[in-house]
């Protein structure tokens, strides 16, 4: 038995605009037209007035680190020559919450509150997935 696929976000009709500029390094946050809120992970409405008039407002990529854990056991079998590392959930400057794997870094300087910058790793040519890489080391 094979290895399977790396198991890579899919891209829908609700979040094609996110992976594509996420290929350019950049990261788009989806915004409602109707009352501006901003809502992450894309959606078909607005979670706040239900409208399906939805855009998007570029994001400055940066944040703090809301929580996070280190793996020391791989998810599967494409991460293991990773281990271990850390996924975490980073509040952005513009409210959102977004999730997803730190950097390659010290392990041990990964802190909550700790401030980070959206870097992207290209994994195909149809796909670059948002990580955080540290601001300052303490
Ligand atoms: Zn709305």
């Amino acid at each position: 038995m094979g290895i399977a696929q790396r198991p890579l976000p899919q891209p829908t009709a609700s979040t094609q605009a996110f992976w594509d500029a996420t290929r350019q390094d950049r990261l788009l946050i989806q915004q409602c037209k109707a009352c501006s809120t901003l809502q992450f992970y894309p959606r078909p409405f607005c979670r706040a007035c239900l409208s399906e008039d939805t855009g998007w407002m570029e994001s400055a990529g940066l944040g703090v680190i809301y929580t996070f854990t280190i793996n020391h056991r791989a998810a599967n079998e494409h991460m293991k020559p990773h281990v271990p590392y850390a996924v975490a959930v980073v509040t952005l400057d513009e409210g959102v919450k977004l999730m997803g794997a730190m950097a390659p870094g010290r392990l041990a300087d990964i802190r909550i509150g700790a401030r980070v910058k959206v870097v992207f790793e290209k994994v195909s040519d149809a796909l670059s997935l948002p990580r955080f890489a540290l601001l300052e080391t303490a």
